[in-house]
């Protein structure tokens, strides 16, 4: 019996397989790149372990279904560790916040900050889990296929003023400019410009006070390991080094997959877990369908990229949180840069990446890794060239680390490496570098963002973050829940 097939081995790629595989659809997954994971790929140099991409992981809950779907159990597979604090958040003013799941210790900072916005933070807090429990417990696994669904979420959305942006929902309750930033970035790590996001995303603070934040025992690259382990277990077959390059249709059917390496291999249905827009460009350039959806997804807007560093260091910077986020001086004026401007800033905001603090068994003894990231326009916004940029920007991201976060960085350096909006553009094959492919608007999500089933090719559908509900691991492990349930039904006798 041919195999379904499955697309790409990111996060939502994986999360699918192990969901048709668990329900006896024998599932095969083509992974183009050497190891899966996607843009949670692995790097190891000289001892030291780099997570490439996701590092805070939140609802557990959506994981352990995936394992609880078999009888079988995450703990048996890969550690989930607890993160405390969630984030350390710096201002260059030397303002710091511990941010964590502890009310109490939450709001004496806050009052440190401003008295009045402890009970505006306690309103915050409110709105975001009415949110949390509208937006993402009832609609972030159902698939919005027709214009229908979003009419009936509508009043929801309406009362809780979707179309308000992050930020200004987060300053209608906190006065303070460092407790509005603070309450309002959450956006920026599902691809989300705060100042035009739809208010609908500040549930990711009440997703993290609800769940917590953790970290696997061995990087993300051991949870990727272990769900990779349960789809063979299962049953599943996973290939790397297998990049499909065409999808053959007859009519409006897709029949069979066509490798890279010649090999074609027919198949009842496939789900894409590779970027959106390409799907359709090239998987599916000889069909007409391919080009109509190509044309307007391009007319739709990306999200952001992202200038990566990795690094390794002989030294354990033990002052440092797990993770950290380290504001720069400006806020909305550098993201409004970072989604609209042409040239790449003077200025930047960054997120850095401390594992070792957790887990110290990803550097060698006494060294640390580490991989610090700054949110970049991506190359249809700036078009800049990385290959001299990507240098000057590492230069000046070392020297502020070295001076404002981690003395002496330079003098310990072992290795390093970067992946610049080229990278995302040629290694993950994603549209415009985009770092978390189409933009979590209002007007770009549920409905409005590519279909989990292609309208009218009906056994192509579409898995990750460029499908509903969007970026971000428990958003595509959503997107895998709303993609089988549409599988299930279609391809169960
Ligand atoms: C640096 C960075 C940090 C992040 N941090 C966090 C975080 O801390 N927490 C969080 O929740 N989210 C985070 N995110 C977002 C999150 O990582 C992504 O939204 C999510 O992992 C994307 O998963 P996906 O299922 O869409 O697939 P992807 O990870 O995009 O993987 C798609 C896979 O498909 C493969 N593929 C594509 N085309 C083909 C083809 N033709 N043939 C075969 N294979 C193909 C690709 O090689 C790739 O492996 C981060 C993202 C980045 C980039």
């Amino acid at each position: 019996m041919d195999r379904t097939i499955v697309i790409g081995a990111g996060f939502g790629g994986l999360a699918l397989a192990i969901r048709l595989q668990s329900a006896g659809i024998p599932t095969l997954l083509l992974e183009g790149r050497d190891k899966p994971g996607g843009r949670a790929y692995v790097y190891q140099e000289q001892g030291f372990t780099f997570d490439a991409g996701p590092t805070v992981i939140t609802d557990p809950s959506a994981i352990e279904e995936l394992f609880a779907l078999s009888g079988k159990r995450l703990e048996d597979y890969v550690e989930l560790m607890p993160v405390t604090p969630f984030y350390r958040l710096c201002w260059e003013d030397g303002k710091v916040l511990d941010y964590d799941n502890d009310q109490a210790r939450l709001e004496a900072q806050i009052t440190r900050f401003n008295p009045r916005d402890v009970e505006g933070y306690r309103k915050f807090l409110r709105y975001s889990q009415a949110v949390f429990k509208e937006g993402y417990l009832k609609l972030g696994t159902v698939p919005f296929l027709s214009f229908r669904d979003m009419l009936k979420a509508g009043p929801q959305l309406a009362r809780l003023q979707a179309w308000r942006s992050v930020y200004s929902m987060v300053a209608s309750f906190i006065e303070e400019d460092h407790l509005r930033q603070a309450f309002s970035f959450h956006s920026l790590l599902v691809g989300g410009n705060p100042f035009a996001t739809s208010s609908i995303y500040t549930l990711i603070h009440a997703l993290e006070r609800e769940w917590g934040v953790w970290f696997p025992r061995g990087g993300t690259g051991a949870l990727v390991q272990g769900m990779v382990k349960l789809f063979e277990d299962l049953g599943g077959k996973i290939e790397l080094n297998a990049k499909v390059g065409k999808l053959e249709t007859a009519g409006d059917k897709i029949i069979a997959v066509q490798l890279e390496d010649g090999r074609r291999l027919p198949t009842p249905a496939v789900a894409s877990n590779g970027d959106v827009v390409n799907t359709y460009q090239k998987l599916l350039a000889d069909h007409p369908v391919g080009k109509a959806r190509s044309t307007s997804l391009k007319r739709k807007r990306m999200s952001n990229s992202l200038f990566v560093l990795y690094f390794g260091l002989n030294h354990h910077h033990s002052q440092l949180a797990h993770h950290t986020v380290c504001f720069g001086p400006r806020y909305q004026a550098l993201i409004n840069e970072i989604f609209n401007s042409d040239k790449l800033a003077d200025d930047f905001s960054l997120y850095l990446h401390a594992p070792c603090v957790t887990d110290p068994s990803l550097a060698p003894e006494g060294g640390g890794s580490y991989y610090v990231l700054a949110p970049v326009p991506h190359l249809g916004t700036a078009d800049i060239d990385w290959n001299v940029e990507g240098p000057r920007l590492r230069d000046r991201i070392f020297a502020y680390l070295e001076e404002r976060y981690m003395p002496g960085l330079r003098e310990q350096l072992v290795t390093h490496r970067m992946f610049t909006p080229f990278d995302f553009r040629d290694e993950l094959d994603a549209h415009l570098g985009s770092a978390f492919s189409v933009e979590p608007i209002l007007t770009q999500s549920a409905w409005f963002r590519p279909h989990n089933r292609d309208d009218q090719i009906d056994n192509l559908y579409l898995v990750g973050a460029g499908t509903h509900p969007g970026a971000g691991v428990p958003g595509v492990i959503g997107s895998a829940k709303a993609t089988a349930g549409l599988m299930l039904e279609d391809l169960t006798p």
